[in-house]
């Protein structure tokens, strides 16, 4: 499989001419060209959609920088590939900042532009598909029917100790049903909650459900600890900690089972109250983590301001340490930091045997990703509790 249509972006025709060859022989579909980063955004206007778009950083009218700029704030859909010929300490910041305002980023390549730095590249996109659903709009209808009559499931993804390949824990995943054979991925939800002031709802209903589950999780004869996602949105009401403790508490699970992640994915800033909710979280009993780490601002900060106990690093990082110096560093430095702090500090994403043995080798506590488990129904989560390791799992035990 390969790419469909890509967008080669540079003032250098030459370049182009040989890019577009390049690209072809790599076995992608069709090319289209633009001179600039302004050409660029005026053929997606016209409708183009590649899903490969490659580009220069240095052009004279409108530069790669502010190309990635608007990319992001279009939210565009597909992958990204930096090509340039500036030192490699500048095509990594421009990748970076690419993917901390969530662009798809392959990686970069500095010129001169060669078939096997290209191929390499082009190998990394082709592992990780979009799940189907992740493009339906959310409506204020779904989200209604999910948190008042029923419509929101959660699923759980198991986290698997690495010391010993066992399930050490699982993070519930909403799920809005859209059909009544037809689950959508949460986020687009998430987001309209957040925005129409449901979000809170959303979460007490979601916290009910997934305590009402957790009670028959046992690994070993012994409650599973479970995770739940929360919004920080929801760091404002003071009543948060209390609504939460008799959500889980009324479904018969202590709050000492249940972490909090908290998203870090979007800059928010936390407001006064928050050290308050936080400190109360903590005094009832739930663990707090801090999501998507390295993803959002002034991450150390928060770690030394709040009473996080878990940290947790984003699969951004976790995808690409193996591939990206700058990613592989965040990793190497995150687990430093958690460990420094007494915090747990758990990976997702991981995909591969080599970034289990990668993240192992630096002592990481949990492991989350497709590789041992995905996110799946509470019946089907019962059975792989009762299987014990996951199957994949069997090869990683040493
Ligand atoms: P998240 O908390 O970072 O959750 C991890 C996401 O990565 C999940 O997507 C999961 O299905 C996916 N994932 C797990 N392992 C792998 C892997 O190995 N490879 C890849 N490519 N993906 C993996 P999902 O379920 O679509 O959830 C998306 C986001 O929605 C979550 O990101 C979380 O921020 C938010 N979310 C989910 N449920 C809730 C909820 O109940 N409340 C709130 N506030 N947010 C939620
Ligand atoms: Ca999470
Ligand atoms: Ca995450």
């Amino acid at each position: 499989m390969s790419y469909r249509q890509v967008l080669i972006v540079d003032d250098d025709p030459v370049f182009r001419a040989l890019a577009e060859d390049l690209f072809l022989d790599a076995g992608c579909a069709e090319v289209a060209m633009a001179e600039d980063g302004l050409a660029a955004l005026a053929k997606l206007d016209a409708g183009l959609a590649p899903d490969l778009l490659a580009c220069d950083l240095n052009m004279p009218t409108h530069d790669g920088v502010s190309l990635i700029r608007a990319l992001a704030e279009r939210r565009f859909p597909g992958k990204v590939v930096v090509i340039s010929g500036e030192p490699n300490p500048v095509i990594d910041s421009v990748a970076k900042l690419a993917r901390m305002q969530g662009l798809n980023i392959l990686g970069s390549i500095r010129k001169p532009l060669t078939d096997e730095a290209l191929a390499e590249i082009l190998s990394r996109g082709l592992a990780t598909p979009k799940p189907s659903h992740e493009q339906k709009p959310a409506t204020v209808s779904l989200l209604d029917a999910a948190i008042e009559r029923g419509g929101l499931h959660p699923f759980f993804q198991a986290k698997v100790s690495m010391a010993d390949g066992r399930i050490s824990g699982a993070e519930a995943l909403a799920r809005i049903a859209v059909t009544s054979t037809d689950y959508a991925n949460p986020i687009h939800y998430v987001e309209l909650a957040e925005r129409n002031n449901r979000i809170d709802d959303l979460t007490f209903v979601m916290t009910r459900i997934v305590a009402l589950h957790a009670r028959e999780f046992f690994v070993g004869g012994r409650p599973l600890p479970v995770s739940i996602n929360i919004s920080p949105v929801s760091l404002k009401r003071l009543d948060f900690p209390d609504i939460m403790a008799s959500a889980v508490e009324g479904a018969g699970i202590p709050a000492s089972q249940v972490t909090l992640e908290v998203t870090e994915t979007r800059l928010f800033d936390y407001g006064p109250e928050a050290l308050d909710i936080f400190a109360r979280l903590r005094i009832k009993g739930f663990g707090l983590s801090v999501d998507d780490f390295g993803t959002g601002a002034s991450n150390i900060d928060r770690l030394q301001m709040y009473p996080f106990t878990e940290l947790k690093i984003d699969q951004t990082f976790t995808r690409n340490a193996l591939i990206d110096p700058f990613a592989r560093t965040s990793v190497e430095m995150s687990v430093r930091l958690a460990k420094d702090l007494g915090l747990k500090i758990v990976a997702e994403g991981v995909e591969t045997r080599d970034m289990w043995d990668f993240l192992a080798s630096l002592g990481v506590d949990e492991a989350q990703g497709y590789l041992m488990a995905k996110p799946m129904p509470p019946a089907e989560f019962l059975k792989l509790l009762e299987r014990g390791v996951p199957q994949q799992q069997q090869s990683l035990r040493a």
